[in-house]
């Protein structure tokens, strides 16, 4: 007896969506949260020299303990956070989401619940579904007030609600941009007592001065764990470099999940030569968060209503009709996302001229564009 492809496929996989930004070639791409920066040229030299080095040897299988990256990200961590991360708590992996897949398959799996709180990074779910582990949706945010905030009153109810074996906070959040307070992480902690907590900051370098990192708090909380990417601030999403911290004893566990060699001689050489470059690829943070900032001032005085940004990316609210919004734009050449949030787009701050586009283009389009108030 044959049956069709779809009865053969794992019954809790049947009519999911994959993960699908779409990737089109247009002029302005601010769909991805990438860097819109290309790397610089004393970068790529170093690139091409370290990957050089290492071509000869690839004959042989790669650092299995990729220790030289484990101590570099080490170092860059405490030297950034005032931390002193070591280099045993640390873990890699072919970007974050790799190293969220082995947090799931470690600690998730059949019979056992992660929590995490929607809108946040979609990939959390899908994820976490990937692993057989039950995904339970919370909420952000005060039903109709309009707002995106996480407060520890409601982050604790929930958490207390569904006693979850993972509990994902994202700070700052994407798509919503804000970072949270350390106040929630902790309660967060405390009221799950048997949960891995992650708080994912693949966005914490470009967070308004004063957020603290929740690096901090890995002191004394074993199930505490901190993603970070290379993906972002650091220009280097095409490198595929995601990290983590947490205890020693907790990145051991990971060891017992990940494939054998995962990180290739190349990755582990670029990922390496970019964090000896670490001041020059991220000299272009700050060029970024102005266009952040400058993209929030001007859709709010076009009469939008865009969500204040600890991120590369903003939220922005008042379209009457988002999809519509999201092709006159493309129309336009410029692609954002339509994250599936009624009324709102995420755009990507970009250079100042690709920031400028898609500024001009919703400038003509707000007029018509724009929710009316009545509605
Ligand atoms: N976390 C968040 C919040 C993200 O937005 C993304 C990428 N969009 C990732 C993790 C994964 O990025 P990567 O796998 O490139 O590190």
């Amino acid at each position: 007896m044959t049956g069709s492809l779809s009865d053969l496929l794992r019954p809790d996989l049947r009519g999911l969506t994959a993960y699908g930004a779409p990737q089109l070639d247009v002029p302005v791409p601010l769909n991805t949260n990438e860097n819109s920066y290309s790397v610089p040229v004393d970068v790529v030299d170093a690139i091409v020299a370290s990957v050089a080095e290492a071509a000869a040897g690839l004959n042989r299988y790669p650092d299995r303990e990729f220790v030289r990256l484990r101590e570099d990200l080490a170092g860059y961590l405490s030297r950034t956070t005032g931390t002193g991360v070591r280099t045993e708590q640390v873990w890699a992996g072919n970007g974050s989401n790799e190293v969220l897949l082995h947090l799931l398959q470690a600690f998730g799996g059949a019979d056992r619940v992660a929590l995490g709180f929607t809108p946040a990074y979609s990939m959390h779910p899908i994820i976490t579904r990937t692993t057989g582990t039950r995904w339970v949706d919370g909420r952000r945010g005060v039903e109709g007030a309009g707002s995106f905030d996480l407060d520890v009153a409601s982050a604790v109810a929930q958490v207390r609600r569904h006693d979850p074996n993972l509990v994902f906070l994202c700070s700052p959040n994407n798509p919503t941009g804000t970072a949270l307070g350390l106040d929630v992480v902790e309660a967060v902690y405390d009221a799950a007592p048997r949960a891995i907590v992650v708080v994912d900051e693949a966005y914490a370098e470009f967070a308004r001065p004063g957020t603290p990192s929740a690096l901090t708090l890995l002191e004394g909380r074993g199930r505490l764990v901190v993603t970070r990417t290379m993906s972002k601030a650091f220009a280097l999403a095409g490198g595929r470099l995601g990290y983590l911290a947490a205890t020693a004893e907790l990145t051991e566990a990971l060891r017992l999940v990940r494939l054998p060699y995962h990180l290739s001689t190349p990755t582990q050489a670029i990922a390496c030569a970019a964090l000896e470059h670490a001041d020059g690829l991220l000299a272009t943070v700050e060029a970024l968060k102005t266009q952040r900032d400058r993209i929030v001032a001007d859709l709010a005085g076009m009469g939008l209503d865009p969500v204040p940004s600890d991120a590369n990316f903003v939220l922005f609210g008042g379209l009457a009709d988002e999809q519509d919004t999201w092709q006159a734009l493309l129309d336009q050449g410029i692609l954002v996302r339509d994250v599936g949030l009624a009324h709102h787009l995420r755009v990507t701050a970009g250079t100042p001229q690709e920031t400028g586009a898609f500024l001009d283009a919703m400038r003509s389009l707000a007029p018509t564009h724009r929710m009316e108030p009545s509605r």
